[in-house]
């Protein structure tokens, strides 16, 4: 299959084309707001067309999927013109500004027969996958609480328009909270109803928060706790899942590669749950590729992306506010 990229970025540099080319896709066009940034990217990455008119990528019949990965602010409207051209769609999250705009991203991928997918890497992964197998098979019993650790250092090549642009989508919370609510959804199979939150500055961010912990409800009645920053250096990531007969302790997999530990304790002792190494970027592209062949869903579809950005945005009220905020997910 032909790509066509949407956004000279790091994440497609670093990761998306070689997921894509793992999987046998050939990215044949980059656009760039930049021109001069587009033939750079394109030279760097072995790709015959660099441009900064969409409409001429998008009017490309052997352009059969795109891959968005502009700032935030730019999603809605490259997805809206790709979907419009009949192309297939990873997104890159936050879907967009506000679930409205999300949602309405879905509605016309829905019009339009196109597999919509948000790229939501971390339920890509063999680690999260075999933590989501050890609660389906009950082996923790009933799950009470989760506790997300996602507080990290923005290496100094991210520390742009993430940490000082509202207006692009900055904010640690459209940044990285999006990503632990999809994980928590995909964990438990629960959308959190209720937030509490507090946010703040650190050290890096100008304009926009670097650093938030909320607490959420979910329908079963368990109890989450996130923990997103860009300013912690050595906290590393992990995830907790607390249940009536046992807990999981899953060190260090808050991240891009397939790596970290998963410990199940119960009664009976501790065990190292043992799970693929795969790419999680080449998981995500596989999903997507056998959903355009008409076999599976994507990995994370649009609603996915709807959701995840719904709870963000309660926990940036909630944070904003002071009050508990209902998470209102946009009608998909
Ligand atoms: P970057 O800051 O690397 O790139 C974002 C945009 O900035 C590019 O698309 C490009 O604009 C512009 N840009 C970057 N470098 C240059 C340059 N040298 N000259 C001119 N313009 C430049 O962003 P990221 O890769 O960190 O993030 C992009 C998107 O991907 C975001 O939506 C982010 O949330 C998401 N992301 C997702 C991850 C995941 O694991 N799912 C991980 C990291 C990011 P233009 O669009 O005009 O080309």
């Amino acid at each position: 299959m032909n790509w066509g990229l949407i956004g000279a970025s790091t994440i497609a540099a670093e990761h998306m084309i070689g997921a894509i080319r793992a999987c046998g896709g050939n990215p044949v066009w980059v656009v760039s707001g930049s021109p001069a940034h587009a033939q750079r990217f394109a030279a760097e990455h072995g790709i015959a067309r660099a441009s900064d008119d969409l409409a001429a990528m998008l009017a490309d019949p052997g352009v059969e999927a795109v891959y968005i990965s502009s700032t935030n602010e730019k999603h809605r409207s490259q997805a809206l013109a790709a979907i419009a051209a009949g192309k297939h769609v990873i997104c890159e999250k936050p879907l967009a500004m506000t679930v409205a705009e999300a949602a309405g991203m879905v509605r016309a991928s829905r019009d339009a027969g196109v597999v919509f997918a948000t790229n939501h890497h971390l339920r890509n992964a063999g680690s999260h996958q075999a933590i989501r197998a050890v609660i389906a098979q009950g082996r923790i019993g009933k799950v009470l609480s989760l506790r997300v650790h996602h507080a990290v250092h923005l290496p100094p090549h991210l520390q742009g328009w993430r940490i000082n642009d509202a207006g692009a989508g900055g904010g640690v919370i459209p940044d990285i909270t999006v990503h632990d609510a999809d994980t928590v959804r995909f964990l438990t199979g629960e959308d959190p109803e209720k937030v509490v939150a507090q946010a703040g500055v650190s050290g890096m961010g100008r304009g926009v928060e670097d650093s938030v912990m909320s607490v959420w409800s979910l329908p079963s009645g368990a109890m989450v706790m996130a923990h997103e920053s860009f300013t912690h250096r050595f906290a590393g990531s992990g995830v907790e899942v607390h249940g009536t007969d046992g807990s999981i302790f899953a060190r260090g997999v808050m991240t891009q590669r397939p790596v970290g530990e998963v410990e199940l304790v119960t009664a009976e002792g501790r065990e190292i749950v043992p799970y693929s190494a795969h790419d999680l970027y080449a998981h995500g592209v596989a999903a997507f590729l056998g959903a355009a062949r008409g076999e599976g869903q994507p990995a994370a579809d649009g609603v996915d992306g709807v959701k995840s950005l719904a709870v963000a945005m309660a926990v940036r009220e909630a944070a904003g506010t002071g009050r508990r905020v209902t998470v209102a997910y946009g009608g998909v």
